[in-house]
């Protein structure tokens, strides 16, 4: 399906991110890995894929925090057919208490990056004539959460930003659209049940039914295996029309 084409997926050495590399590379695109960190374990992950799918994989290690590297980022990839933005971060506090660094650096990770990437990307797209950008918003990006404040913009901007890429690029066989996962097992959400279990003195359990998935009426994860499966979709030539609108993968919160 996918064969000939590249991929570039921001923050995607677990996770999500992960989980769209490896459906993309199952469906047979080349992929170019990414996070922060330059560690042997980064490019192993990327070797691994790569003999698991007989597809080139590259690991390029770039801050999204920073707007020079996210557009290095870009460059170094040399091809860019399917550009997933996926990159992000998470801080809980209350608006008159968010740490300014904090905010700061959410903003960079989880919107202004999309921005930097897709800059760089259109060009290489419209000179290849076709092109997918999926950029990996929240059922935040739809609604909101107390403590999220930060979050929730970045979010509600990446909604945004999908839209107007959409727009731009309406009369061209480029699209743009976001997924909005709900909560989704990934190893940033497994770290926090430890804390929430001491918090609320609860078990695992009623940690993720009532604390977790409290605004996930299916009561169940979404899996990042959804997610990869969807941005394959979205690659597919069934969903050529279907752009600058968001997908909902959340158990139904957003219907509430
Ligand atoms: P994760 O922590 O497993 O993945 C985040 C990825 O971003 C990691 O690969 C990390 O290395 C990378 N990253 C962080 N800072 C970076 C930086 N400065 N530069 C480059 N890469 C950086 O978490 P995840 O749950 O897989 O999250 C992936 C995306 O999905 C995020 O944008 C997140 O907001 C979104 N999301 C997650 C959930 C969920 O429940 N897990 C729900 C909705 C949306």
């Amino acid at each position: 399906l996918l064969s000939g084409k590249t991929a570039v997926i921001t923050g995607s050495n677990s996770g999500i991110g992960l989980g769209v590399a490896d459906s993309l590379a199952a469906a047979g695109a080349d992929i170019v890995l990414n996070s922060f960190t330059d560690r042997p374990e980064d490019h192993e992950l990327a070797d691994a894929l790569a003999r698991r799918y007989k597809v080139n994989v590259r690991y390029i290690a770039a801050d999204m925090s920073k707007a020079q590297e996210c557009r290095d980022l870009i460059t170094k990839a040399g091809k860019c057919d399917i550009l997933v933005n996926n990159a992000g971060i998470q801080h809980v506090a209350s608006i008159d208490t968010f740490p300014m660094d904090k905010w700061d650096a959410i903003i960079a990770i989880n919107l202004s990056s999309a921005f930097h990437t897709t800059a760089m990307a259109l060009p290489i797209m419209r000179a290849a004539g076709w092109g997918r950008i999926i950029n990996i918003a929240s059922a935040h990006g739809l609604t909101a959460s107390p403590y999220k404040s930060a979050y929730v913009a970045a979010k509600h901007g990446v909604v945004g930003l999908t839209k107007t890429t959409g727009l731009e690029t309406a009369r061209e066989q480029i699209t743009c659209n976001a997924i909005c996962p709900g909560y989704v097992l990934t190893p940033i959400i497994e770290a926090q049940i430890p804390d929430q279990m001491a918090t609320h003195n609860m078990d695992r359990e009623t940690v993720i039914q009532d604390v977790m998935l409290a605004r996930q009426p299916s009561g169940e994860f979404a899996t990042t295996e959804q997610i990869g499966v969807t941005a394959v979709f979205l690659c597919s030539d069934a969903a050529s029309q279907m752009t600058g609108t968001t997908l909902s993968i959340d158990g139904g919160w957003t219907a509430l």
